[in-house]
């Protein structure tokens, strides 16, 4: 036993420290990479069910490290946020979205609205709504035209204060919509407390529509969402059999590869001036 210990301490500990260095030399180069403006948003539609028409886009951050491919949310957002980073990248992000969202208004394309991630450290932080007045301000975007995600989890947290912010938001004319709906804590207790505009049916259901339980979910979601009179939309569409299920369940908008990746900013103008999906 003593033996498999020190074993299994001499096999650990190095991929420990691996890890550890590999995660303070990221948290570095996230540093570099706010200054030099290393980051850059993708943009992808969410669709009508209806019509096909793009109801709006959801921006997604991605990092150009020098000398790598696309580094994805994956590999950093979370390192972000347990660093605090995500805060000054979360601002990036806000005003690069309201930035482009007011430019494509402006040149005449119909947005709808543009959706931003907002991860709960930023939610809580206290300069939070400041910074959204302040954006919405510098960029002339109407409020209207902004929609902020957020998970479960930073819906959990400190009622008070999250209530006390939502509103403040409501006034605002901006709409929120609750990211990966039904993974996170589940009390539904916030959709009685707060007005919620939009429901987003996380697409680890969407795709597990192929099986009895995810249909029976997926029912249930758009079925809450409408007597909630909230918007739902699912995430994750990557097939025809996927979208006819949602469309004949009365789901009225949509997201997923099955009309596009997210793509770069110039594409995502080109979708926009063609609007409607075939
Ligand atoms: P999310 O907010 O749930 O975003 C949806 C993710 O699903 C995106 O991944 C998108 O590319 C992907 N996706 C879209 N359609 C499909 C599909 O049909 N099939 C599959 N398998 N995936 C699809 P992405 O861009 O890698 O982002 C991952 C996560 O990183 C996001 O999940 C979000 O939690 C986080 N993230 C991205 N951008 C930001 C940001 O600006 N701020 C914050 N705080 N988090 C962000
Ligand atoms: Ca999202
Ligand atoms: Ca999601
Ligand atoms: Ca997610």
């Amino acid at each position: 036993a003593k033996k498999s210990g020190r074993n299994k301490y001499m096999m650990f500990t190095p991929t420990m420290n691996d890890r550890a260095v590999t995660r303070q030399s990221i948290e570095q180069a996230l540093h570099r990479a706010l200054e030099k403006q290393e980051f850059v948003l993708h943009y992808q539609p969410k669709v009508s069910l209806d019509t096909g028409t793009i109801t709006g886009a959801e921006a997604l951050i991605r990092w150009q490290r020098p000398r790598h491919r696309l580094v994805s949310p994956k590999q950093f957002v979370s390192i972000a946020e347990e660093c605090g980073l995500i805060l000054p990248i979360g601002k990036w992000v806000l005003h690069e979205a309201c930035r482009q969202a007011q430019d494509w208004l402006q040149a005449g394309l119909d947005l709808g609205q543009i959706a931003v991630n907002v991860s709960p450290m930023e939610f809580h932080g206290k300069n939070f709504l400041s910074g959204v007045r302040e954006i919405l301000n510098d960029t002339g975007l109407d409020p209207r035209h902004l929609e902020l995600e957020l998970t479960e989890s930073g819906l959990m947290q400190d009622s008070e204060q999250t209530a006390a912010t939502l509103l403040a938001l409501k006034h605002l004319g901006v709409q929120i919509a609750v990211d990966d709906f039904g993974t996170g804590y589940s009390s539904l207790s916030y959709l009685r407390n707060f007005r919620i505009d939009t429901l987003k049916i996380d697409k680890s259901f969407v795709q597990d529509i192929d099986g009895d339980a995810g249909e029976a979910i997926v029912r249930a979601i758009i079925a809450m969402g409408m007597s909630l009179k909230q918007r739902v939309v699912a995430e994750g569409i990557e097939t025809q059999h996927q979208l006819a299920f949602l469309q004949s369940h009365n789901c009225k908008e949509g997201q997923g590869y099955y009309w596009g990746r997210p793509v770069p900013a110039e594409e995502f103008a080109t979708l926009l001036a063609g609007k409607t999906f075939k």
